[in-house]
């Protein structure tokens, strides 16, 4: 199996999104508040070449979502920034490795964020998968009030409600196995979004964690430091504790969207290190 990390855009948020401040509503104020912006930190897709076909998790950015900074909705008005050009979305680039648009068998989204959705238009001939929960709070005005850019999925986007089962997977009490090797598995990380999920790819006695936004990067995920929007500390912490718990059992690969390091520790195979377990 080969998994490959593509850049698909550059994103700046605010520090207090990144690494949240105080708890509750305090912490989600805090972002409206910030006026301190992070680097420019990298939007990654993520492609898994299975030897049952190619799996896409999450679709990064698209450049037509550029005019969302002129969106009445005051996170996309003042608190994230993105540059994306044409040849660095999602479907460009698998077919500079070689896949064509009707190779990917699947597509898995994290969770609706416009960073992760933002690439659909290269699948319409994809069975696409998303939690059932994260479509229903995404859907119609009320996602767009809560942030969603619901309204510039293409028109064709009807994606399959993925259920996950109350199968624990390691210390993850929902899951779903993709494959039937059993060795792609969606598990729940609810936190940054209620319904978020994270895959996991067993291989050759590593397995690699492709974490979407359940932290924006390991440091945090280690120091068990939530982010400034998700909606229930407690939720979003025990989230990231389970996640260090899976770590101690086993070779893990940490791979959240935004972390800067990801792509390195993809390209190395660079486990969690144990000493900070
Ligand atoms: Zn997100």
């Amino acid at each position: 199996m080969k998994i490959h990390a593509i850049q698909t855009a550059s994103v700046r948020i605010k520090t207090a999104q990144v690494e949240g401040r105080g708890r509750g509503l305090r912490r989600r104020l805090a972002v409206l508040n910030d006026r301190q912006w992070t680097q420019w930190l990298p939007t990654y897709a993520w492609v898994i070449e299975h030897s049952k076909g190619v799996i896409v998790v999450d679709t990064g950015q698209g450049v037509h979502l550029l005019e969302s900074s002129r969106s009445l909705h005051p996170y996309h008005r003042w608190e994230v920034i993105f540059r994306v050009e044409h040849e660095e979305e999602v479907g460009p680039q698998l077919r500079a490795l070689g896949i064509g648009p009707r190779d990917t068998t699947r597509v898995v989204l994290t969770h609706l964020h416009a960073d992760h959705d933002g690439g659909l238009a290269h699948f319409p001939n994809t069975e696409i998968l998303v939690s059932r929960g994260e479509l229903e709070t995404a859907r119609g005005w009320a996602g767009r009030l809560r942030g969603y850019l619901s309204h510039r999925w293409p028109t064709w986007f009807d994606p399959i409600p993925l259920d996950l089962a109350p199968n624990a997977y390691g210390p993850f009490s929902a899951s779903k196995r993709l494959t039937a090797a059993g060795d792609v598995i969606a598990v729940a990380t609810p936190g940054h979004t209620a319904d978020h999920v994270s895959v996991v790819v067993e291989d050759q006695g590593t397995t690699y964690f492709l974490a979407g936004d359940a932290s924006y990067d390991q440091h945090l995920m280690l120091a068990g430091r939530i982010d400034g929007i998700s909606a229930d500390d407690d939720v979003a912490g025990a989230t990231l504790s389970a996640i260090r718990q899976f770590a101690r059992s086993r070779r893990v690969v940490y791979l959240p969207t935004h972390d800067p390091e990801s792509a390195a520790r993809l390209a190395g195979r660079a486990c969690v290190p144990s000493s900070h377990l």
